[in-house]
């Protein structure tokens, strides 16, 4: 028979989780009750969506610290700075409103899907895990954190409890875009997530520029990034080349071939600069 324990406390999901090796963590659930299927009616489920101060958006010194029990829907509707647009974006596009409702940004993480649209809007902002365990907290950057197919960096026992943003300047602009079968409730073929931080003069300071579902874990490109310095954002996506995708590894599924996954990310690409610059205008 299914349990189903609610701790009131960080530290007491911690104490449950290493006296008991069988509990499973449940958020918005999303992810976890799919995935088992008729298994999860003998499942033992830790669920930690009502622990107080998990849920919400602060910021704290330099970074956003978006709480482990945070939902879609939550981020979506948070007066957030502009550099946050590409994580509202990909926040819409997530399954439809019930499952935005309902799923957290810190289980899309830990689900560790190559298909994952939060991980890859989050990975372009330099994003970081926070974790305790019965060792107390770390953190750790996002790109560390999730180490492959349904693979993250998580010790037993240990929770997440925040993911956090480091804060950006005010010209900072960012955009995400999802290519899939059709437009709704479709997991991506591809996506792309970039953020640029203008200087003084208009011209691009910094750039991160994410992409997901072409290799087994989201990837920068940072041979790009690199070369949009001091480039007007008007002409970030001439910068563009075909090779910069060769930092990928696409596969062929049922739902593309390796080849237009490839086209389609550097396509992605420039459309998402281009996004951004519209924006900075
Ligand atoms: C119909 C449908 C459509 C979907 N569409 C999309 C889509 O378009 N894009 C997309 O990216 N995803 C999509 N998903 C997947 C899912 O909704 C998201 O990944 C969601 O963000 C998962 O969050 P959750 O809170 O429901 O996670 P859960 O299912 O509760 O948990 C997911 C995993 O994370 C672990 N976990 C959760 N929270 C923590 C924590 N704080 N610490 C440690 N471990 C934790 C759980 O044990 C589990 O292994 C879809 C799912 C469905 C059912």
């Amino acid at each position: 028979m299914s349990r189903y324990l609610r701790p009131g406390s960080i530290d007491e999901a911690v104490g449950l989780l290493s006296t008991d090796a069988a509990l499973r963590i449940v958020a918005g659930g999303t992810d976890v009750y799919p995935s088992l299927g008729e298994a999860a009616a003998r499942a033992a489920f830790l669920d930690i969506v009502r622990i107080p101060g998990l849920r919400g958006i602060t910021r704290e010194n330099e970074a956003w610290r978006i709480g482990a029990a945070t939902t879609w829907s939550d981020v979506v509707r948070a007066p957030l700075p502009a550099f946050f647009d590409g994580l509202k974006l990909a926040g819409r596009e997530v399954g439809a409103i019930q499952i935005q409702n309902a799923g957290t940004l810190a289980g899309n993480v830990v689900n560790a899907s190559p298909a994952a649209d939060g991980t890859v809007a989050l990975m372009a902002l330099d994003a970081r895990v926070e974790i305790a365990g019965s060792d107390g907290r770390r953190v750790m950057p996002l790109g560390d954190f999730v180490t492959g197919v349904r693979s993250v960096a998580l010790k037993p026992g240990e929770i997440v409890t925040a993911l956090l943003v480091p804060d950006r300047p005010a010209k900072s602009r960012s955009s995400f875009l999802k290519l899939g079968a059709r437009r709704y409730l479709v997991i991506s073929i591809a996506m792309v997530s970039a953020v640029v931080d203008l200087d003084d003069a208009g011209m691009i300071a910094e750039a991160g520029i994410a992409v997901g579902a072409c290799s087994p874990v989201a990837r920068r490109l940072p041979a790009l990034e690199a070369r949009l310095v001091g480039v007007p954002p008007a002409q970030a996506a001439d910068v563009v080349l075909a090779s910069d995708a060769d930092v990928l590894s696409p596969i062929d599924d049922v739902r593309a071939r390796a080849g237009y996954r490839r086209d389609a990310a550097i396509t992605l690409v420039r459309r998402t600069l281009a996004a951004c610059a519209e924006a900075a205008r």
